[in-house]
Order: C-alpha cells, then sequence, then structure tokens
C-alpha cells in the first residue's frame, strides 16, 4: 500500500485530527489540489497526500505534530520558487505557508517582521513607503524563506551583504511542536544554521531582518549589448573592469543569452546574442546614473531599459522573464576569476545552449557579502569574485534532456576555475548526493550536519 492509497483509508481520521486548524487542508480530489500542487517550475509533477495551509504558528505545530504522529514526510513550501521542487513531496504532507505572507516594519528601529509565507514583493511592498527595504533577490515572486535560508543575492548585496546577512531572528516550529526563537543570542546554534546552509529543521513562521534606508528611487541599469562575434569577450571583459572599481553602492549582475522575442524587445534586436549589464546603485539615483552610465555606453547597446526608477520598480524588471510552469533546472559554480580563457569558454558555451530562452549569469560578488566573516553564517562561499548562474529555461517536455544536459555540460567546463564550490539557492535537482552537500556548505559541512541531526534529529524535514 502506498502512502496516498493509506491516506484515502484514513481520511476520516485525517479530517478529526486537523479540525482544530484555522487554515486549510487539500487532499487529492479536493477542487484546488491540482493548483495547490503546482509551484513554478513546471518539470515538478508531484502529488503529496496532505497540503496544509495554516494560518498561524499554532497551525504549524499542529500540521507537524499531526505529520509526526502519523509517521509522515513533510515539505515546506515558501514561495514555490526553488528550482528543484523541493517544496513538494510525493505521498507526504506539505505544510504550504502561501497563506502566512504578513509583514510589520517597526520603523524607528528599521527592523521587519515577515511571515514565512512572504514574497520578495510583499517585503517591499511593505518597506518602501518608509523608503527602507531588506537585501533581497531580483525576481518580486521568490519566497524571502527559501531565499534566506539559502543566502539571498540581489541588488543590494555589495552595499548590504546577504538577505541571510541581515536576518536578526527567526521563530520557528520544530519537529517535535517546539516552537524557539533563534537569533544571536538564543539558540545561536540554530540561528548560524539558518543563516545561508539552506537548511532548515523545522518551519519558519517569522523572519525577523534588519532593513536599510533605499529609495524610494534608485538608477538601474539594464543593457544588452550585442553580443555578436568577438563582441560578447569584449562586453564581458568591460563589465568585468568597471566592477573591480566599483563602489559598494554598486550590484552587478551580467548574462549571457539570446534576445527574447517578446513584445517589449525592438523587432530588429530579437534572436540576436546579448551580454547584459545590469546594475544597481542604490544610493542617491542622480549621482547612480552619473557612476553608472559606462555600462550603458561603452557600446551602443540592442536593448536599454535602464533609468532612474523606482526601487520596487526595479525589483520587478525580470518579473516577465520567468513564467510560472515554464521548464527550469538551474545550477550554480563559484569561479576563481573571469579572465579571457574564462570569458573565452563561457561565450563558447552560450553559443550552445539548446533554448533560446536560457542565460549563463555572471554575479559579481564583493563588498559586503565578503565582510562578513566565513564562519560567523553557514553560507558556504563568501569569497570567490564570481558566482555562475547557469540557468536552462525552456518549454517542452520532450527537450528536458538536452537542456539539463547542457546546464551540467557548462557546469562541468567550468568546473577547472572552481574550487567545485556551488551556491545553495540553484541546486539543479539535488540529484548530486553527498557530494554535492558538500559542494554546498564548503568547510561547513560538518557543523551544519551536525547542527541539523540535532533538531531535526529523525530527518523528516529532508
Ligand atoms: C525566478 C527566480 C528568481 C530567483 N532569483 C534569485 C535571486 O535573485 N537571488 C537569489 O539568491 N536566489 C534567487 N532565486 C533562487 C531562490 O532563492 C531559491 O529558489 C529559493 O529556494 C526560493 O525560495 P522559495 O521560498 O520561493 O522556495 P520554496 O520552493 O517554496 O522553498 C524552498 C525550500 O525552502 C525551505 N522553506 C521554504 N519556506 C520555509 C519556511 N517557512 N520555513 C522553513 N523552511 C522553508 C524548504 O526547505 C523549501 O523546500 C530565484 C529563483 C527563481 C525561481
Amino acid at each position: 500500500m502506498n502512502s496516498l492509497d493509506q491516506y484515502s483509508h484514513t481520511t476520516v481520521v485525517d479530517a478529526q485530527a486537523l479540525m482544530a486548524l484555522e487554515g486549510r487542508v487539500i487532499r487529492p480530489g479536493s477542487v484546488d489540489y491540482e493548483d495547490a500542487r503546482k509551484i513554478w517550475n513546471g518539470m515538478i509533477d508531484r502529488r503529496p497526500a496532505l497540503i496544509i495551509r495554516p494560518h498561524s504558528a499554532a497551525d504549524v505545530a499542529y500540521a507537524i505534530n499531526f505529520a509526526r504522529e502519523n509517521g509522515h514526510h513533510v515539505s515546506v513550501r515558501g514561495g514555490g520558487h526553488n528550482v528543484s521542487g523541493k517544496a513538494l513531496n510525493d505521498g507526504g504532507v506539505v505544510i504550504d505557508m502561501s497563506e502566512m505572507r504578513a509583514v510589520e516594519v517597526n520603523v524607528s528601529e528599521r527592523i521587519v517582521r515577515a511571515e514565512g509565507g512572504a514574497t520578495i514583493g510583499d517585503l517591499d511592498g511593505a518597506t518602501q513607503p518608509f523608503g527602507l527595504a531588506v537585501p533581497m533577490g531580483v525576481v518580486s515572486k521568490t519566497g524571502i524563506a527559501g531565499l534566506t535560508l539559502g543566502g539571498g543575492m540581489g541588488w543590494l548585496r555589495n552595499r548590504y551583504g546577504l538577505s541571510c546577512d541581515n536576518l536578526l531572528a527567526v521563530e520557528m516550529v520544530t519537529w517535535d511542536g517546539r516552537t524557539l526563537r533563534a537569533s544571536a543570542d538564543t539558540n545561536s546554534d540554530l540561528f548560524w544554521l539558518m543563516r545561508g546552509s539552506g537548511v532548515a529543521p523545522g518551519v519558519v513562521t517569522t523572519f525577523e531582518y534588519q532593513a536599510h534606508p533605499v529609495g524610494p528611487e534608485v538608477m538601474m541599469v539594464f543593457a544588452l549589448h550585442d553580443g555578436e562575434g568577438e563582441r560578447a569577450g569584449q562586453a564581458l571583459r568591460f563589465v568585468r573592469e568597471f566592477a573591480e572599481q566599483a563602489p559598494d553602492s554598486v550590484s552587478i549582475l551580467s548574462a549571457l543569452g539570446y534576445v527574447p522575442s517578446a513584445h517589449h524587445f525592438p523587432h530588429e534586436a530579437q534572436g540576436k546574442p546579448y551580454v547584459l549589464a545590469a546594475a544597481m546603485y542604490s544610493g542617491d539615483a542622480a549621482e547612480g546614473e552619473r557612476i553608472l552610465q559606462p555600462l550603458r555606453d561603452f557600446a551602443t547597446p540592442l536593448v536599454d531599459f535602464s533609468g532612474i526608477m523606482p526601487y520596487s520598480q526595479a525589483q520587478t524588471l525580470y518579473d516577465e522573464d520567468y513564467p510560472d510552469g515554464g521548464r527550469y533546472y538551474w545550477k550554480s559554480l563559484y569561479v576563481n576569476h573571469l579572465g579571457v580563457d574564462v570569458i573565452d569558454q563561457l561565450v563558447t558555451l552560450s553559443r550552445e545552449m539548446p533554448s533560446m530562452g536560457s542565460t549563463i549569469d555572471v554575479w559579481f560578488m564583493g563588498g559586503a557579502t565578503a565582510r562578513v566573516p566565513a564562519e560567523a553564517t553557514s553560507f558556504g562561499n563568501r569569497y570567490s569574485p564570481i558566482m555562475l548562474g547557469i540557468e536552462s529555461n525552456w518549454d517542452r517536455a520532450d527537450e528536458d534532456e538536452a537542456n539539463i544536459a547542457w546546464a551540467r555540460r557548462v557546469a562541468d567546463v567550468m568546473s577547472v576555475h572552481s574550487d567545485g564550490t556551488q551556491y545553495a539557492n540553484f541546486p539543479g535537482l539535488w540529484e548530486g548526493g553527498d557530494a554535492q552537500l558538500r559542494a554546498t556548505y564548503g568547510a561547513h559541512y560538518e557543523r551544519v550536519l551536525g547542527i541539523k541531526a540535532k533538531y531535526d534529529p529523525t530527518g523528516a524535514f529532508g
């Protein structure tokens, strides 16, 4: 008997056991079950036995106790954006936090408390009216939970660090049903674990962050430069040289890809190879316009969406590029440098992508992120100057194999320039077993697993 069959026999018992919940329980056969089991990555097709949507910390404890007492594996869904699909499982319980998204801002202390199902858009929406922001990622529908637990890189990283660096505390429910607070002073080992390893031995009901003055307007560069022939390498070299001398108020992202055939891109540019120069200057916007200008005019861009704009708009510039239900496979690799040899290889590999929607992203690291001592958080690698995000993005199931193979090949070829470390938040399908865990936790491997085992001794949270 598989666990789904088991559930259909025990439905009456479940209904009674879960009656005290304020939130919702969605089962196979419920009208919204098919929607509830969808996440952002359309490749993931899993059928949980129960999806519980709590409305309070008490509900979360109730759901965990229920799962434990009935011997069920638990997955936790925040924003549902993790590419590996680990927010879902087959035949177990999913605690789906999407109905716990409230955000409170303490303006005088610049402290933000956000529920565990909040998205980046929820956070920005609550903080920007006060001219504040918490460093988060670059797509507004991403969940703050998975993002922060795995690190969290965005447009403020060089100035204020990663999302996990700005975490002050979490409130969570652990496998034994206890509600705990973890901070630098209380349960400090658990707090350390929750800052960047991607491991959560329980369900976070509230994240508490330090916010910073940002906006309301910022200068944003988003210029797609011609990537034809030798121009690709030249453009990437220029962006690297610019990044090497940029102040901390600038965070830079580059990418190699092809201009999409979408209405907001000029017709004549569509289908051409590009090198993206994207950067935010998060200080005074007029000053940022002057400082970032070279990224726009070192060549004539194919497309230039740059300008002074509200921070909250800059935070959504990428949203349309990642529709729900597309097929995605993302890997990552930190590399030691972006020399001419690395650039040439990246350009060649980018020409081999089977889907024109894919990209190789080049995250320029450093600044505040690199100044946090390695042992202060569980984040695996703060010091490599470059993180490659290898993004296969495509539409059709019969193209899965080719697109997954391309991303793996890019990572393999680039591995000679790397110590092998990877970013927890771009994990492919977590198919690499223990070797992938070592590559993700780096020097923290033993400590991460030790603390995880202390708080989740049965490995119920995976
Ligand atoms: C379109 C897109 C853009 C992205 N952009 C960036 C970016 O700019 N910068 C960056 O660093 N990363 C980025 N990422 C990666 C992102 O950080 C990870 O995918 C992250 O895991 C997403 O978090 P989530 O809550 O949406 O994911 P989910 O899939 O919901 O959750 C992932 C895992 O986090 C844990 N989790 C979630 N909620 C909770 C909770 N409340 N309590 C305990 N554990 C929980 C669970 O283990 C869960 O399986 C992006 C991803 C996508 C899809």
